[in-house]
């Protein structure tokens, strides 16, 4: 029989698949001894039943039955009982944590009897004459949850009903109503239920605790969570667990309260207690920002016993999961009670802080430090922030939730973000503070700016999640969103439109939009700022660390995608270790294009093509010798002549027009016309699949000898001036041998010519991209007139879907991404399964052709982590991006080798 509950003794934290992170860390606590209330945990795959099949296992039931009854008797007490009840929390928790994304119940067990019995029981502990008190406001939140998550009911119906007793009382604070307007609010809430949810809050304690368990299993599928699961990538099919666990009570009165901490600072990775406290609440209120926060230090003073138990906690988790935790903790009437830890999330800059203390502190080495980090943590710390000389009026100061500078126009809600984001705005999104409903709207923000709740706050947590800059918590700043304004204490006011820039890193708010100069990061990959220099902060050092070790660490070399002089030496500077693809196209454009039309033009015309090529050759050259001068020596991949020609040639409607106008005024001109001819003859309905690549190079004589002679005769007077010079020529588009193979005997020819011509040192090598399924399922054949293979990964995804990439993205790629057809853009991230199964193929055959061929990658995924882990395990020797995607790279080639090497040994 599947086993389909754990209770939190049977569990640990290596069973997150099956538990859910929240369910394996609560076991974890408690196997360490750590103050946890008593619970046990439905697993996630209880939850993937329900969700095929539309109801739970049938042996669920009984299971829940069976570790209820053991809770019970551990507890001393039943479950929702007449008098001293048990009560329950019903909480979600996935494999991922996915925070504030699905539903969790607290004070399950509450009924009109039972809420008496919770009084009298409160009283017992401790007589401050306010169990009263407690006890409704316990059961008045339960119908509130309750309603909300498990009954459907718009939870505006509660909010309001609670501010009218509060208005009626003439408070803002929910502290000041008394046990008796809660019980009048409890049946406000009863009436709300039944009017809305067309039943009756249900009394009979064990069915509140089933239905909030199916709540919680539905919640996996709510809009909310399907989106942020998007967003962040996480599996579709995972489903959530299901805590029950025992209720302690941070609302009992001053002594008690509710608070959530961190062991070092999330932002910046600074060591240290970081946290917020709330007296006399409940869980989420702290995170809701219901009332004001005070600094976890603060509990030093209010509680010193419960403070020191806690940060010996801290101590011992972080020793024990060796990194950075975040906590949920609850204190009821002086005793400490753990409800929640999970390793933390932690901006880029603090996940590379983190793991260099770790390793120094000698918890981790440095292959766990490298795998700490990621790419698209690195890609973050790249980007430019804002320049600290520039003229700006600073106008509030918040938090520093998640670090980058972002400018855009102020929105109040996340609809107008949303709308105007899609029409090309740049937004930052100003709420008092953000709920889940707010996702949408803070995915399409540059920027997130809060004027409530702390470092915890939600749109701290989601934000550095999202890697998205927020300022949180300016508390000076009087947001109104009904009226789509905020003013600061200076006087200034920010309608719906202004732009405003919020640093994520200082916490400032400034009016207008504020420059940007580039992050230190790039300053040091650019040479510009060594590591050992005194102005290099502990990030640039740590990033500094984290590369070396990267570097000695990688089998894959890293080259860059470079057209021009500026970029070979910029990648060089990122580390690159040749160039994996040089384009010539943009070589053919300016001035030259007139050269191109002449080309077209001469026709028949030999001596007038050949005129034009011989205009065109010395041109070529010097590009040439430029990039390989900047190299040094350095492999440089150049790619012949791959777009349709008809690329260069004027737009045929401007054209035609011209044509026209010339006409009507009787101003034939003769070159127009033929030119108009040239370009009707060459219009293609599907150009993408036309006279391109190789195909080009077959047709129309001449163009690529003379390109190949370009590339010799550059490489040749760069070692004679006493260079070195490493070309590999790339013929694109190949589909057949036979196509290559007459391309490579013409430029073998031309290469030995000049080499021999010269007398010059030039290595060449003559291959071929791999970018047609035809190329890659025959690559065993190709190899045999390759050297080299460079899979054009852009090319080879939208031949073996059928796509063509400019009109799938935005026509339905995102109704593919919402049905799940596939969970990211096969163009982002390189489909394993179809492409990635034919990157394979061909590597297995080009290999056993020619047990020396080059293999290497120049498509975007170069740069895409996940895709540089595919190339690094199916064996390539090299991948190749966009300079600045180069350290991405290097650091994910890093990370694919340790984690290929952890996973042989084991
Ligand atoms: P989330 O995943 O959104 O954080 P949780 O399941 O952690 O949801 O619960 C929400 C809040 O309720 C948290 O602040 C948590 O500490 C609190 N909470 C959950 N279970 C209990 C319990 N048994 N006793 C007291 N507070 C609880
Ligand atoms: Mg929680
Ligand atoms: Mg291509």
């Amino acid at each position: 029989m599947p086993k389909f509950v754990y209770d939190f003794t049977e569990g640990n934290k290596d069973l997150k698949d099956l538990l859910g992170g929240k369910g394996a860390n609560l076991a974890e606590m408690t196997n360490l001894g750590l103050p946890v209330p008593p619970g046990f945990t439905i697993t996630a795959d209880a939850c993937r039943v329900y969700l095929e099949h539309g109801q739970e296992p049938p042996e669920l039931r009984e299971q829940v039955s069976q570790y209820l009854d053991a809770l019970e008797a551990k507890m001393d007490k039943k479950l929702g009982q007449a008098d001293g009840p048990l009560l329950v929390s019903v909480r979600s928790g996935a494999k991922f944590s996915m925070p504030g994304m699905m539903d969790t119940v607290l004070n399950i067990g509450l009924n009109d009897e039972s809420v008496l019995g919770l009084a009298a029981q409160a009283d017992g502990a401790d007589s401050d004459g306010k169990a009263d008190r407690f006890a409704w406001d316990s059961y008045r939140r339960l119908i509130q949850m309750f309603g909300k998550t498990v009954l459907g009911v718009d939870g505006e119906h509660f909010d309001e009903a609670l501010e009218d007793v509060k208005k009626a009382k003439g408070t803002h604070n929910d502290l000041d109503l008394t046990a008796e307007d809660l019980r009048g609010l409890v049946e406000s809430f009863k009436t709300i239920v039944e009017k809305e949810a067309g039943r009756t809050f249900p009394q009979d304690p064990r069915e509140q605790m089933d239905l909030a368990i199916r709540a919680v299993f539905e919640s996996w599928n709510g809009e909310r969570a399907k989106l942020y699961r998007r967003q962040e990538r996480i599996p579709n099919d995972l489903g959530t667990a299901v805590n029950i666990c025992s209720m302690v009570f941070g609302n009992l009165g001053m002594d008690s309260g509710t608070g959530v901490a961190f062991t070092r600072d999330p932002a910046s990775g600074q060591t240290g207690v970081y946290g917020d406290y709330l007296q006399n609440a409940q869980g989420e209120d702290v995170v809701a920002g219901i009332r004001n926060t005070v600094p976890l230090q603060d509990l030093e003073n209010i509680d010193a016993a419960s403070y020191a138990e806690l940060t010996d906690i801290m101590a011992k988790l972080e020793h024990h999961y060796r990194d950075l935790c975040d906590i949920e903790f609850t204190i009821e009437r002086g005793k400490l009670w753990m409800l929640q830890t999970r390793v933390g999330k932690r901006t880029a800059a603090a996940a590379f802080r983190i793991a260099v203390q770790l390793v120094d502190e000698g918890l981790i080495g440095p292959d766990e430090a490298v795998d700490r980090v990621t790419g698209a943590q690195l890609a973050q710390l790249m980007f430019p922030r804002f320049d600290e000389n520039a003229k700006a009026e600073m106008i509030a100061k918040g938090m520093n939730a998640s670090p980058g500078a972002a400018s855009g126009k102020a929105v109040f809600d996340s609809y107008t973000a949303v709308k105007w984001s899609r029409s090309g705005e740049k937004v930052i999104l100003i709420r008092r503070e953000t709920n889940p409903d707010d996702l949408n709207g803070m995915i399409a923000a540059q920027g997130i700016l809060t004027s409530r709740g702390g470092k915890t706050s939600h749109a701290a947590v989601v934000a550095r999640g999202m890697g998205k800059t927020c300022v949180c918590g300016a508390e000076s700043l009087d947001v109104d969103t009904k009226r789509r304004r905020m003013t600061a204490p200076n006087g200034v006011v920010v309608e719906e439109g202004d732009v405003v820039s919020v640093d994520g890193t200082s916490g400032a708010v400034y009016l207008g939009e504020v420059p940007v100069v580039a992050s230190p990061v790039v300053e040091y990959f650019e040479g510009r700022l060594g590591a050992d220099s005194p102005k290099a902060d502990d990030l640039v050092k740590a990033v500094h660390r984290i590369m070396t070790w990267s570097d000695e660490r990688r089998r894959l070399y890293v080259r860059a995608n470079a057209d021009t002089p500026e970029d070979a030496a910029r990648a060089r500077r990122f580390g690159a270790q040749g160039i994996g693809l040089c384009r010539t196209e943009h070589m053919f454009l300016g001035e030259r294009r007139a050269l191109i039309e002449r080309l077209i033009l001469a026709g028949d015309d030999d001596d007038e093509r050949q005129a034009a090529l011989g205009e065109l050759l010395p041109m070529q050259r010097d590009d040439f010798i430029a990039i390989f001068t900047a190299m040094g020596g350095l492999p440089v991949t150049v790619r012949l002549l791959d777009p349709p020609l008809h690329e260069f040639l004027p737009d045929i409607t401007e054209l035609s027009v011209r044509v026209a106008v010339a006409e009507a005024k009787g101003e034939q001109n003769e070159g127009d016309l033929r030119l108009l001819q040239a370009v009707h003859k060459m219009h293609e309905a599907n150009p993408m699949l036309g006279l391109r690549g190789v195909r080009l190079g077959l047709v129309v004589d001449g163009l690529f000898m003379m390109q190949v002679r370009a590339i010799a005769e550059a490489a040749a007077q760069v070692a004679k001036a006493g260079g070195v010079a490493r070309v590999e020529i790339m013929v694109p588009l190949v589909g057949a041998v036979q196509e290559l193979e007459i391309i490579r005997d013409e430029a073998q020819q031309v290469l030995d010519e000049v080499k021999e011509r010269t007398g010059a040192d030039v290595r060449s090598l003559i291959g071929t991209m791999i970018e047609l399924p035809r190329a890659a399922l025959t690559a065993g054949q190709i190899a045999e007139a390759a050297q080299f293979f460079s899979f054009g990964t852009n090319d080879l995804t939208q031949t073996t879907w059928g796509f063509s990439r400019d009109d799938v993205e935005g026509a339905f790629f995102s109704a593919y991404l919402d049905r799940g057809i596939f969970g990211v853009s096969p163009f982002e991230t390189l489909d394993r399964e179809g492409v990635g199964r034919l990157v394979q193929i061909a590597t297995e055959e080009g290999r056993k052709t020619r047990p020396e061929l080059k293999l290497g990658v120049c498509g975007e995924h170069g740069g895409d982590p996940d895709s540089v882990h595919f190339f690094h395990e199916v064996g390539l020797d090299y991948v190749s991006c966009s300079p600045f995607r180069v350290p991405v790279a290097r650091l994910e080639a890093a990370r694919a080798a340790i984690e290929s090497a952890a996973s042989d040994s084991r």
